[in-house]
């Protein structure tokens, strides 16, 4: 399997206080990865690092054949999209305009060509999003935002997907249809996702590969059946919990004891 990212002795620390604290490890080009673990353990920085936001570290991160740290963001975000929690649209531009937006790093011209036309239709096509094309992003629904905001990291083109915890304020239908998306995007096409998420259950339904954060390290990292047993569960959140398999056969799941 080539790799989309090849780290080594990852360092990070926003002021004195490391945040990242020696991460090593090599994902995938095609690999569906949750990233699980307390607040605070450092899983949006390790996100950050990987889309390029955060430039300041210590270690070598490699994207592909590429040195992380020598990629300009342009060329990173032809092939690298970042979904955030949820994103603040100050002026009044429509859904359609948003996913057009997507296909900024792409453009040579000023407008947009053929082919931006095209990646956004195909993009707004994969979401379910076409119909909201013509109302302005601030009035839509919250599961509605989060899948036009995708269709415009979408419409990026991207090799890569990373996801900070994109769903935290769907409700439990919208959260499915958006992991759903995401399954498809990397069954299909492939594409390499590498999703925060604090829905456990969630991320083990749908991915395939399981890194558990704790005090900016790497706790456990393995399938989702590998990491989730009541010992890392009570190491890593300090909660006891039992571990069952899905009557699906679909990965396992946490019930947490009252
Ligand atoms: P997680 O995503 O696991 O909740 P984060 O990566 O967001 O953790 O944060 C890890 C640590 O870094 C926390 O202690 C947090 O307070 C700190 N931190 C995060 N962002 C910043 C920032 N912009 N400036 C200073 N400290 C930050």
């Amino acid at each position: 399997m080539t790799a989309a990212y090849r780290v080594k002795d990852l360092q990070f620390s926003y002021s004195r206080t490391p945040v990242l604290q020696g991460i090593s490890t090599e994902i995938g080009r095609g690999e569906f990865v949750a990233v699980i673990g307390p607040n605070g353990a450092g899983k949006s920085t390790f996100l950050k690092v990987l889309a390029g936001l955060l430039r300041r570290y210590k270690g070598d991160v490699q994207f592909g054949e590429n040195n992380l740290a020598r990629m300009s963001a342009q060329e990173l975000a032809r092939q690298v999209a970042f979904v955030p929690q949820e994103t603040h649209v100050v002026f009044p531009f429509s859904a359609g305009e948003i996913v057009l937006m997507g296909r900024l790093p792409h453009r040579e011209g000023f407008f947009d060509s053929p082919a931006d036309l095209e990646g956004a239709n195909a993009a707004m096509e994969l979401t379910d999003t076409a119909a909201l094309s013509r109302k302005t992003f601030s009035e839509l629904s919250g599961g509605e935002r989060q899948r036009v905001v995708l269709a415009s990291a979408l419409a990026q083109d991207p090799e890569v997907l990373l996801l900070d915890e994109p769903t935290v304020y769907l409700d439990l239908k919208h959260q499915m249809q958006f992991y759903d998306i995401l399954e498809r995007l990397n069954l299909e096409r492939q594409m390499t996702i590498i999703s925060v998420t604090h829905d456990i259950n969630l991320a083990a339904r749908y991915a395939r590969r399981m890194i558990a954060v704790r005090d900016g390290r790497f706790a456990a990292d393995g399938s989702p059946e590998a990491v989730l047993t009541p010992q890392h569960l009570y190491e890593i959140f300090e909660i006891a919990a039992s571990v069952f398999q899905r009557p699906d056969g679909r990965g396992n799941y946490i019930v947490p004891a009252s």
